[in-house]
């Protein structure tokens, strides 16, 4: 399995045109809020790899470490992560063909950890 972090333009130049060559095609892992600046691909350059059989995975919605952070309340923690979780499916629901299903943001259930370098234990709710 080859997997492309974060949804870079380059991809799109460099590795892309190699993988159509040699019959392969990969899974981008995005975070939404990248989606579409400067350096990053496009929602349309997005759908149009999922189109052509890439998969497509959320990778949260700033990248930011999804830990509580120092000083952060259990309300506010569990209000970023909701934002951080429910913020790629809409974008996701909106733009691209397929939902969210597979790992590393479950749909429906939302707390299994969403920037594949973090994963988030207990809910918000009934961590200690
Ligand atoms: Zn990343």
């Amino acid at each position: 399995m080859l997997t492309f972090d974060d949804g870079w333009k380059p991809f799109r130049e460099f590795a892309y045109p190699i993988l159509k060559a040699l019959g392969f095609t990969a899974t981008l892992f995005i975070y939404t809020d990248f989606v579409g600046a400067r350096s990053a691909l496009s929602w349309d350059e997005i759908r149009q790899l999922e189109q052509e059989g890439f998969e497509i995975e959320a990778h949260s919605k700033t990248h930011n470490d999804l830990r509580r952070r120092t000083g952060e309340s259990e309300a506010e923690h569990a209000q970023r992560m909701q934002a951080e979780l429910a913020q790629p499916l809409s974008l996701f629901q909106r733009h691209l063909l397929r939902l969210l299903t597979a790992d590393p943001l479950k749909r429906g259930d939302g707390r299994e950890g969403a920037a594949g370098h973090v994963r988030v234990g207990a809910p918000p709710s009934s961590s200690a």
